[in-house]
């Protein structure tokens, strides 16, 4: 493969051309395939932010395809961790089952047979529709009760001092003498967040379940005072050996975090330290990105800014959230509403490069976006490039002709404004269908304040202010719009119009978005006004040059 300037396939690249160990000196052994590993703890709200690790991994497992290496994408649910807040819409009594792995907790919907199952079932159906390659799920407290992390625990317990030190590296204060990177799950209540340990020895542990306290929620501890030995009893490793232990046990060569764990001290290279210096494997290659901000803040259910995947389809395809995660990963990325119609546009664009329809001087650009569109299609683009419309111009239409009840004169308006042809297949009507549908519900949804109102009638204080020769114009354009009333021509006729009467074209723009639309611009005036009728308009625009 030539060289590419796409994150993805550069990540690939240096995943297939690693060659040593990051802390040891040592080679790293040849492997007849890779893991590309994703993975979610199943406590919060599955919103669209958390699908951006996946998403990005999928990126590179496809680019290592190209490369021509084998390379699966495992999704691993973080199950054995503790609940540690009441999720919205859940009932009260669900505190007692605060600090118990995700995987004991009943479902409250009823519908699986635990609260972990339940969100595993959701992202895995959500997963489906933003991903183009295969995903195999694994779960870690099914790993654990199967007993697959046992010989990783045998290494750490037995290292012990050597695991202390290197965790004494990342972290001012000292770990205390009854410390241990294995917790058992207290044999009484079941809660893996509340044993304390009193002593431990080898991988002997003696504890007691005490309360624990979380950001905002307590987990009750039981009181049970117990013994435990973790090469038998239910219990799991610390998050910083439990990560290194995950990347050995499923051969993981690549997994992503949050830029936030690029930091030197953060739990991505403790692991990795662990992973190479105790379990004698290589840490693998990571790639750091920023996250999703939705209008500069963080997606939360208290700023009430959480987007659902669900919603995200009401208004746009999952391609084009794939564009927006693979476009450049350390760039911060504030989405806002408002700029989804430009977010249409810019996927367009991409796609016109692709398809050879527009031209880009520069090669490494071209090339760069020819990639982001491909790698943005969840399955092989077609051989021609599908229908595509301004989007803000299909939520225009959407808007005078709602597409659930009016779609055939949807149809006609988008045909006399010249944006589709005359003669389309059912493909294309399926795109025009899903353009109309979204362009009306991110009206309804996110930017009802951005409602067109249509106007009957000339408004009086944009027609008080009109110049003797700014009426005369307004007669001469509805008079041309009538003699020729295709898009084209009307767009023509308003700069025609405008020097034939000495004045500015943004001058008489202007006036016309005003009065047509109540607002300073506006779409394309040309297929506009066509879509919406043009012998309205006129009538519209000649009145107002009458008053
Ligand atoms: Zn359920
Ligand atoms: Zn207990």
């Amino acid at each position: 493969m030539r060289e590419s300037y796409f994150w993805a396939d550069q990540k690939a690249r240096e995943i297939l051309d690693r060659e040593r160990y990051h802390y040891l000196d040592k080679a790293v052994p040849a492997r007849g395939s890779y893991v590309v590993k994703t993975s979610a703890s199943l406590s919060g709200v599955l919103h669209i932010g958390r699908l951006s690790d996946t998403i990005r991994a999928d990126s590179i497992v496809t680019a290592m395809r190209d490369q021509g290496a084998r390379a699966r994408l495992i999704w691993v649910a973080e199950d054995t961790d503790p609940l540690r807040k009441i999720p919205e819409g859940i009932p009260a009594e669900y505190e007692k089952f605060l600090g118990m792995p995700v995987t004991d907790v009943p479902d409250p919907s009823g519908c699986h047979s635990s609260y972990a199952e339940h969100h595993q079932a959701e992202y895995m159906e959500v997963i489906g529709e933003f991903i183009a390659n295969e995903v195999e799920c694994y779960s870690t407290r099914e790993e654990y009760r199967r007993g697959s992390f046992r010989p990783f625990i045998r290494k750490i317990l037995e290292r012990r001092d050597e695991v202390r030190e290197i965790l004494g590296r990342y972290r001012d204060s000292d770990l205390s003498p009854n410390w241990s990177p294995w917790k058992p799950i207290c044999a009484q209540c079941g809660k893996v967040i509340t044993p304390r340990l009193l002593e431990a020895e080898g991988t002997w542990v003696k504890y007691e379940c005490r309360d624990y306290e979380f950001e905002k929620t307590v987990a009750r501890g039981c009181g049970y005072i117990g013994e435990a030995d973790a090469t038998e009893d239910d219990g799991k490793l610390l998050w910083k050996s439990e990560w290194a232990s995950e990347w050995a046990l499923w051969d993981v060569s690549c997994e992503g975090g949050g830029k936030e764990y690029e930091v030197p001290t953060s739990a991505w290279w403790v692991n990795g330290e662990i992973v190479e210096r105790i379990l004698d494997y290589p840490m693998p290659t990571p790639f750091f990105y920023e996250m999703l901000l939705i209008d500069g803040k963080k997606m939360s259910a208290s700023l009430g800014n959480v987007v659902y995947p669900s919603e995200w389809l009401k208004v746009a395809p999952p391609e084009l959230l794939r564009f927006l995660y693979n476009k450049k990963l350390m760039k911060t990325r504030s989405f806002s509403w408002n700029e989804l119609p430009r977010l249409y546009a810019d996927y367009d664009n991409h796609a016109a490069v692709y398809y050879g329809e527009a031209v880009v001087p520069n090669e490494k650009e071209r090339a760069h976006m020819r990639r982001l569109y491909e790698i943005s299609q969840l399955r092989n683009p077609p051989d021609e490039r599908p229908l595509s419309i301004d989007f803000s111009f299909a939520s225009m239409i959407s808007q005078i002709y709602d597409p659930k009840t009016r779609m055939p004169e949807a149809m006609e308006a988008l045909k006399r404004s010249g944006v589709v042809g005359k003669e389309l297949d059912i493909g294309d009507l399926e795109v025009i269908d899903g353009l109309l549908t979204r362009g009306i519900n991110w009206i309804r949804m996110f930017v009802p304040d951005q409602a067109l109102t249509l106007k009957e009638e000339p408004d009086p204080v944009i027609v008080g202010k009109l110049g003797e020769g700014e009426k005369r114009a307004l007669g001469e354009l509805a008079r041309a719009i009538r003699e020729r009333p295709d898009p084209d021509s009307i767009q023509t006729a308003v700069f025609s119009t405008a020097k034939d009467n000495g004045m500015k074209p943004g001058r008489l723009f202007q006036i016309l978005y005003g009065l047509v639309l109540g607002q300073r611009s506006g779409p394309r005036l040309g297929p506009l006004v066509a879509a919406m009728g043009s012998g309205k308009i006129a009538d519209l625009i000649e009145a107002a040059g009458r008053a």
